[in-house]
């Protein structure tokens, strides 16, 4: 899932200061599940803002709303009937919700309340770790499901370097060697061989951006002239 944090107060404060009102919009999905912009945050973060107002003296219309997705636009359209009562709309959605928004109502000012971090795995409570960087050429078949492109800081496809020590990594020495998490995970499944064959570099064109993917089953619809 995508991984988010809420910006700092401060700094959403000051995206705020030419508002006199604004509709604080989470997402149910991704945030919520990393304590960033579900129905709990978006309670949150409005209370603070309405308390701050209220110390400086400067009034703020606050309204609240979460949806289950702001990626997708059945549900944005749940929100029509409300954007036109605010000056902006401050999304607790990652990056694609936040721009999807700003698609769908565009003159509305639509601002960002999280950063968005990185896709990862919930390890632990209130612990997300990194997992994929979605290189559109998936190694894991031959890496014992370890993403070299995510846990190596090189990103190395053959690894390892020469500068891995007792299965820990030179660039962060806290951090286990992506190459001996491969080595260890391929060993168990009897699949060491596979760490010899050596792997051809990345073909970075199938990463260019700004991606699009259309469903087989759809392709002709988005095909141009069709
Ligand atoms: S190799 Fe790693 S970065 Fe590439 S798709 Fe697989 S998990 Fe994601
Ligand atoms: S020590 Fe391992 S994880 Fe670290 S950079 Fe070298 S190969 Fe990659």
């Amino acid at each position: 899932m995508i991984i988010a944090k809420r910006k700092p107060f401060k700094e959403i404060k000051e995206s705020l200061k030419n508002c006199e009102s604004v509709l604080v919009a989470g997402c149910g999905t991704c945030v919520a599940v990393c304590l960033a912009g579900g129905e709990k945050e978006v309670g949150l973060l409005s209370s603070q803002l309405a308390i701050a107002s209220q110390v400086e003296g400067q009034p703020l219309k606050i309204g609240e709303v979460t949806i289950e997705r702001q990626c997708d636009k059945e549900f944005l359209q749940e929100l029509r009937n409300k954007v036109d009562d605010y000056d902006a709309i401050l999304s607790l959605a990652c990056g694609v919700g936040v721009q999807f928004l700003s698609d769908m109502y565009r003159n509305k000012v639509v601002l960002p309340g999280v950063d968005t971090s990185f896709i990862g795995a919930n390890d632990e409570v209130g612990y997300w770790t990194e997992r994929c960087r979605m290189c559109n050429q998936c190694y894991l078949a031959t890496t014992g499901a370890v993403c070299p492109v995510t846990m190596c800081p090189k990103g190395l496809l053959n690894g390892p370097c020469s500068g891995t020590r007792d299965g820990m990594c030179e660039v962060d020495q806290e951090k286990a060697c992506a190459w001996a998490l491969i080595y260890e995970r391929l060993e168990k499944t009897d699949r060491l061989d596979q760490i010899r064959e050596t792997m051809p570099p990345r073909n970075h064109s199938k990463t260019g951006r700004p991606a699009v993917l259309a469903h087989k089953s759809y392709q002709r619809r988005y095909t141009a002239g069709e």
